[in-house]
Formats: structure tokens, sequence, C-alpha cells
């Protein structure tokens, strides 16, 4: 052990004989002690104790290979960052910043402005051209230039930092539909009742019209919260009120109306054949004054949750003092300052999960081609490689019923 410990400190090296020790006692006392354990007990000991000091001292998170087909994989991390994004971490994240600072009056500042600049370029509705494509009229100057945009740690944090901040002590109004369940135990009624606010559902399973919230609506509620179906679909004899009319009911009965997206795409999926995917940006063009979306789905930033909308409503959120709990760092920050800079910029193929959505069955094949010639060229026996056909999803809360074609190499072992 010796020359283990000159390496790694005896404390260390201590601690794994002691595992080692504990771990063949165990198979002795559990009546396990078979060839192996013997081999360990009379001559491996010094080899087990180096493995098991390298596995306590070594990584646990580690990166891997995405072979499952999902490009936004909770499992596997969500959305890899860009590379500029990196760049941002590393440089920022080692060294001080003006994360609190601002430099043009040399006083405190507010670690917001550094994104908001970039979501009021991505979400003004005034923005001729995009107007055109989305076939919409000019946009009211009063609307789009009163968006703003708060961070904070994901999106489960958003939704209960918004329903805190407008509904605490009021009521909700939810469709039957949309009481939804996302993994890691985020429940649509359980954050109700930690915002301290009622859920008060309406409709059915199936079938909510506009008139149900219309009916509930009382000198109690607070809001209208529509919530996205990320992960599930509901078909058949069903009825949904489009976002329009709940809009104008909001707006008649002057009740906000807030909108989960979950994916919170900035990027239009039409253009990768994903059409019933709801972007943030088509949200609030239909007049939602608030939206609530994840960094790390289809936006392909870090983890972080985004909340969008009337300027307001938004304020009211930043003052209170949850949003001091649930705030995010400025590693956090500046990966998605790198990131939102290259949706301003258009180069959509910079942003990984992006880059990966607009991929082309020929490029992917091409892709296989290779990797079946690399392992065809390193003459493995037992390996048989054959390209076939197949789909992808996207993940990650977006367009569950969608696919991207793509092509999957089958190993034969
Ligand atoms: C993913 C999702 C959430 C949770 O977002 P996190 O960033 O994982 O906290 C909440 N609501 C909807 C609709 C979602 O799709």
């Amino acid at each position: 052990m010796q020359a283990l410990i000159e390496c790694e400190g005896h404390t260390a090296v201590a601690e794994s004989i002691r595992v080692v020790l504990a771990r063949l006692r165990q198979e002795i006392a559990d009546s396990q002690f078979d060839e192996k354990s013997l081999d360990l007990a009379l001559g491996g000991l010094s080899a087990a104790v180096e493995r098991q000091l390298r596995q306590s001292l070594g990584y646990s998170l580690l990166p891997l290979v995405n072979a499952t087909g999902v490009i936004l994989h909770t499992n596997l991390g969500r959305a890899p960052l860009a590379a500029a994004a990196l760049d941002r971490v590393r440089a920022t994240a080692g060294a001080y910043s003006n994360l609190e600072f601002d430099l043009s009056t040399g006083e405190r500042g507010k670690r917001d402005v550094h994104v908001d600049r970039l979501f009021q370029k991505l979400l003004a509705s005034d923005r001729a051209g995009d107007r055109v494509e989305a076939g919409l009229g000019p946009a009211s100057a009063e609307r789009s230039s009163a968006i703003s945009t708060i961070v904070v740690n994901n999106n489960a944090a958003a939704v209960l930092l918004a329903l805190n901040s407008l509904a605490e002590g009021g009521e909700v109004i939810v469709s039957r539909g949309e009481l939804v369940e996302i993994g890691g135990s985020f429940r649509i009624p359980d954050v109700m009742s930690k915002s301290n606010a009622t859920l008060r559902e309406v409709g059915t399973t199936n079938r909510t019209r506009v008139a149900d919230y219309e009916n509930a609506i009382s000198e109690r509620t607070r809001l209208l919260l529509r919530v996205h179906r990320s992960n599930f679909e509901i078909t058949g004899f069903t009825e949904q009120p489009g976002l329009p009319e709940l809009v104008e009911l909001a707006r008649r009965r002057s009740v906000p109306l807030m909108e989960d997206l979950g994916s919170g795409a900035l990027f239009d999926l039409r253009s990768v054949g994903v059409n019933d995917e709801p972007g943030v940006l088509d949200s609030l063009r239909a007049g939602v004054d608030i939206v609530t979306y994840s960094g790390d789905k289809l936006l392909g930033g870090p983890q972080a949750g985004l909340i969008s909308g009337r300027a307001d409503l938004v304020a009211r959120l930043r003052s209170n003092s949850l949003f001091r709990a649930l705030r995010v760092d400025k590693l956090t920050y500046a990966a998605l300052e790198a990131t939102l800079l290259a949706y301003v910029k258009r180069d959509h193929d910079a942003v990984p999960v992006l880059r990966m959505m607009r991929l082309s069955k020929e490029q992917i094949e091409r892709r296989a081609t290779k990797i079946v010639a690399e392992v065809e060229s390193a003459k493995l026996k037992h390996l048989k490689l054959e390209i076939l056909e197949g789909e992808s999803v996207i993940g990650g809360g977006a367009a569950p019923s969608a696919v991207l074609p793509t092509r999957l190499i089958a190993i034969t072992h």
C-alpha cells in the first residue's frame, strides 16, 4: 500500500481498505464466499483497494453517447450546450464579473439585465419580417414594448413563483384535461397547493369549453392557467378552447392568462416539419400575459426556468422573496446569454439541439455510413452492423407525437 499512500494520502487509502475488507467480511457473513472472494482474500487485496480508491476519487457524473433517438432526454441531461456557451461559462466563471454591477453607472446592478436585453430582441413581436412570415398584422407598440423576462432555477420553479406571486390566496382556473404530471414529480395540483393558490378545475378530461372557464370566474379568481400537454395526447372526442378565445375572455373579465409551455421553443419548429408545437412568440403574440418555459428543453441552453410576459406582472414576480430563493448563478447567465446570442444572430446550427433537429436523413445517413465503415475496418468479427430506416423524437416535453426521419445503426452482437 506504501506507493498508493504516497500518491493519494493515508486517509483515502485507509478508507478504501476499510471498504474492501468490509465487503469481504460481508460476503463471508452472507455465506457468499466463493472462488472470487477467495482469490481476493489470498492475493488480490491490493489491486481491489486500488480499484476502490480510483473509483472513489474518480468522477461519478460522466459524459456518454446518447443512442436513444430522443434528442432531449431528461435522464441524459437534456440539451448539450453550444460551444459558445461553454466558452462563456469558462471565461466568466473563473474570474470576477459584472454579474450585478452596472458598468455604465459604476453602481450596483441587476443580474437579469444580461439576458433580458436579448429576450427583448427575440420576443419583440414587432419584427416586421417575422410578422409577415407568420401571417400576422402589425403589432401594437404597447404590447411589444412591454415584454420582460426573468430567470429562475427551472420551469417548475417558474410555475411556482408565478402562481405564488399572482394568485396566492385566490383561485386559479385550469382545465381538467391539463392537470399534468411531468417527470420528477412536477404535478400541477401539487405545485398549486405549494404556491398557496386554490386550484379551480373546470371542464372534463377530454372536453373543456371557454364557457367552462367563464362560468368559474368569480371575485376569488386571480389567474387563468393553460398548461401545455408536453408528454401525452388526448385523442378522440375532444375539445379545448383556442388561445384567442381564452385571451378574449381574460381581457374581457380582466383576469391575467398564464401559459406553462414547458418546452418553450424560440425557434419555428414548422421549419423542421413539426407543426403542433407552440412557440413562446406564438403565445405572446396571441396575447398570453405570462409564459413559463425551460432553458434546457427546446431552447437548447442551460437548466433554467424562464418567465416572459407583461412587464407589470413580471415585476410582481421579481419582487417576491421567493425569486431570491429560486435565482440562478453566473454560470447559468453566462451559458444562457451565449445561447440567446446565437438566436439573435440567427445562427441556429450553433445550438446543438437545433442542429440535431435540422439534420436531414441524408446527412445522418452519411454519418451512419462512416461509423459502420470505421467499425468494420476494426475487424470485430462478433459485431454485425446494418443501416436501417428509423424515426427519432424531440423529447423534453415537446411535440410528443412528432417524429423526425432518421437512419439507425442496428448492431448484432
Ligand atoms: C418540462 C415541463 C415542466 C418542468 O420544467 P423543468 O424545467 O423540468 O422544471 C413544467 N411544465 C411543463 C408543461 C413541462 O413540459
